[in-house]
Order: structure tokens, then sequence, then C-alpha cells
């Protein structure tokens, strides 16, 4: 699904890379949570993964594509197969929530008319499907910019599974959200990676989560990879080598979790 090899990210003429990745594979169907501390890379991964930094060396192969070789159509071909979920939702506010999950289906129903609202029924269809899935249905005429953060990012999923994505990339999609709608977005989101047995890489900002609802976790710290394995094997000493003994506070409240769903 993702292949990385010899990645190398740097912004300007910063002396130390933002991201510098030997070998990391990701295969389809996985569910995986990127965490570390701030300036650890996270952002810039995902960012590469979506082509929006142009690396210095290495190779990003995404669905069978080498992202830096890859014609201009090629690449849309691939980003019109990666649903994006941000942490501070990116919806159009004056837009009703259907309106919003029906723009998912804009890369496929690229026809001129859909530009002014116009979809094929079977565009309708799948972007209804997505709403009903996420529980919004009764919502589904009221501007976005009125709903909850929790809803929000509840209609920003829709739209990411309106393009029947074979990966979901998520850049710390529950930070701007209370514990209790953290906790209600990522169990939607490991509900629907199960349901269309999708690829999901997330990042986040608290391992307690990652540990919760990830089945493999990567850990970074200054742009290399510090841990990869199961939530199983994050343990304090694991944690201390990505944080480097800071942080650790987050990580004593995990007795309460009671392991990867
Ligand atoms: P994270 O998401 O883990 O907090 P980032 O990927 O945002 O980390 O940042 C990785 C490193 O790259 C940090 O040192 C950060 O300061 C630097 N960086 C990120 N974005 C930019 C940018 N647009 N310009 C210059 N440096 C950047
Ligand atoms: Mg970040």
């Amino acid at each position: 699904m993702v292949t990385i090899e010899h990645l190398e990210v740097r912004y300007g003429k910063n002396k130390s890379p933002a991201l510098a990745i030997d070998s990391l594979r990701i295969e389809a169907g996985e569910r995986v949570a990127v965490i570390g501390p701030s300036g650890a890379g996270k952002s810039t991964l995902l960012r590469s993964l979506k082509g929006y930094v142009q690396p210095v060396q290495g190779k990003i192969e995404i669905l069978g594509c080498n992202l830096l070789l890859a014609s201009r159509s090629q690449r849309n071909r691939v980003n019109r197969r990666m649903g994006l979920i941000y942490q501070q939702f990116h919806l159009a506010p004056r837009m009703t929530v259907w309106q919003n999950v029906l723009c998912g289906r804009l890369g496929e129903a690229r026809s001129l008319p859909s530009l002014f609202g116009y979809f094929p029924k079977r565009d309708r269809r799948i972007a209804w499907e997505a709403v009903c899935e996420v529980g919004l249905a009764d919502l589904a005429h009221q501007r976005a910019g009125t709903l909850s953060g929790g809803e929000q990012q509840r209609v920003a999923v829709a739209r990411a599974l309106a393009q029947r994505p074979s990966l979901i990339l998520a850049d710390e999609p529950v930070s701007s959200l209370d514990p209790l709608r953290a906790g209600e977005v990522l169990e939607l989101l490991s509900e629907v990676q199960t349901h269309h047995d999708t690829t999901l890489f997330m990042s986040l900002h608290q391992p307690r989560l990652a540990k919760a609802y990830a089945k493999r976790i990567i850990g970074l710290r200054n742009g290399r990879v510090v841990f990869d394995g199961p939530p199983d094997a994050l343990t304090t000493s694991t944690m201390e080598g990505i944080y480097g003994g800071k942080n650790l506070l987050q990580f004593d409240g995990d007795d309460a979790v009671t392991g990867s769903r």
C-alpha cells in the first residue's frame, strides 16, 4: 500500500532533516498511529504521503505509484483514493453537511455540472451512505459551521468515506476535541477502517489513544523511526526512547486503557 525508502525531507536550509526514514512499509488494511513529540516529523510524514512536500531524496510508493516520478494524472489518480482528515476539520462552514460530503465525490464526478452541485445519482447514493454511516442523517441539511467539533469531524470522516478511499490519512484528527468526543471519533474511524477494509494512517498527539485505537504504532523522534510495533510493545521504556524521558505523565494514565480494539 505504502512503501518508503531512504526518504529525506528538509525545510529550507535547516541543518538537520525534518524527516529521515530508511525504510517503512504499510500494508493494505493496516490501522497505524504515528506518535512522537512536537516537531518529531509526524505532519511532515503525512504531508509527504499527500505529496504536499517535495523530498530531497528517496522513494515514496503509494498504491503502486512512485510519487516522485509519477505524472500529474497518475498522482491525481492516487490522490483520489486518499481521504484526508485534518485537526481543524477543513469543512466549508456555510455549506450543509450533505454538500460537504458530496464534495468527497468531486474527484470522481469531475464533470462541469458537479461543480455547480448537480451530481449523478450514483455519487449521491455513495455520499448519502457515508452520511448515514457516520450517524449524521438527521443533520444532513444543517450548515456544517453550526455543528459541534465532534460532529464536524464526523462530517470530515463522511467526506473522506465518500471518496471510497483505499487509504485514509488523518493528521491529529482529535486534537481539537474534548476527551469524550476524541474517543468517539477514533471509535468511528476504527469502525469505518474495519468495515471498509481500508488502510488508516493517523498521527496522534496522545500515546494513550494510539495504544487504544491503533494496531501498529510508529514512534518518531527527530524525524527518524525509533519505534515500530504493536500497542503492547509500547512500554514506559520504549516511550522514553520516543519522547526522551519527557511527556511520560501522559502515559501514566494508561492503566485505564484495556488494549487495542
Ligand atoms: P510534528 O507534526 O511531529 O509536530 P512537523 O512535521 O510539523 O512535526 O515538524 C518537523 C520539523 O520540521 C520540526 O523541526 C519543524 O520545526 C520543522 N518544520 C515543519 N514545518 C516547517 C515549515 N513549513 N518550515 C520550516 N520548518 C518546518
Ligand atoms: Mg504535526
